[in-house]
């Protein structure tokens, strides 16, 4: 990838962050400034009743503006990209424990690999990261339980699948779809969804950047996302990555050879 496009997406992506936490980052200043405020004014009023309160209220608000710029650090300092030939099924059996044990038992978890999948290019590390950042939101739209699959297919570009075809160039696919029959996503969170540091969950639960970051790797590895969701049935997530031409060639295994005697 050349320099000047890898430093025009990264802009964009500083640009896509700086939107994002300004408002979160403003209102909690406008909370602390409120609370030194109200204290600087009883103090001078010498009421010191309330004083603990405000104090309390900006240390909270404080803590988690540290918290929102800690997750900031984290995310600027993601990894480079390091594209291999990979085998997607193969790295989702080998995630297979992990996905395991980070759903519920009221959970079906169910992997449909297309037999004969194309190899893609990607860096394996970040798809690894993508498919358990989808399956703990699947896990997490469903508290009750419900329905989650990871399925692999192969996918042609297609001009008339707008889907499929909006962003992706013409050439082969290969898909990665995490459905989850939970909550769903009202037409509002799906148009915010991809934010960086958007999340609808608790503080401490959510960091709103899972789906950002896959937006990112994908369009990194010139592929695509995409979300279908309706409210009430269930999500699915689909991330499409350029198909390898070669085939993935595994390191070749060590075996013992026996010497062989010489003549
Ligand atoms: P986080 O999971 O930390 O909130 P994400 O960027 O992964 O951050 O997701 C952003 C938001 O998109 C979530 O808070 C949630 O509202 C919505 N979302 C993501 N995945 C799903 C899903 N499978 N079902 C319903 N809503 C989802």
């Amino acid at each position: 990838m050349g320099e000047d496009l890898r430093q025009s997406q990264k802009m964009e992506a500083v640009g896509q962050l700086t939107g994002g936490i300004a408002h979160d980052f403003n209102n909690l200043l406008t909370g602390i400034v409120g609370s030194l405020d109200l204290m600087q004014s009883r103090i001078a009023q010498g009421r010191t009743e309330k004083l603990q309160r405000y104090i309390e209220t900006a240390m909270a608000s404080a803590n988690r503006a540290a918290a929102l710029t800690h997750r900031l650090l984290a995310f600027a300092r993601r990894q480079p990209l390091d594209p291999k030939p990979t085998d997607v099924n193969a790295l989702i059996e080998g995630m297979s424990d992990l996905l395991r044990r980070t759903t519920s038992e009221a959970i079906e978890l169910r992997v449909e690999a297309e037999q004969d999948l194309w190899p893609t290019l990607c860096d394996p590390h970040q798809l690894e990261n993508a498919i358990l950042n989808l399956v703990i939101n699947a896990r997490d739209a469903m508290p009750e339980g419900g329905k989650l699959s990871v399925v692999t297919s192969n996918g042609r570009h297609d001009p008339s699948d707008p889907d499929l075809s909006k962003r992706l160039l013409p050439g082969d696919y290969v898909c990665i779809s995490v459905s989850d029959t939970g909550t769903g996503m009202s037409p509002d969170v799906m148009k915010r969804a991809f934010d960086p540091f958007f999340t609808t969950k608790p503080l401490g639960q959510g960091t709103g950047l899972g789906l950002s970051m896959i937006y990112g790797f994908a369009r990194q590895s010139q592929g695509q996302t995409h979300i279908a969701s309706e409210v009430g049935r269930g999500t699915t997530v689909r991330i499409c990555l350029p198909r390898h031409a070669g085939t993935v060639v595994e390191p070749p295994e060590l075996h013992e050879v026996a010497e062989v005697p010489r003549g």
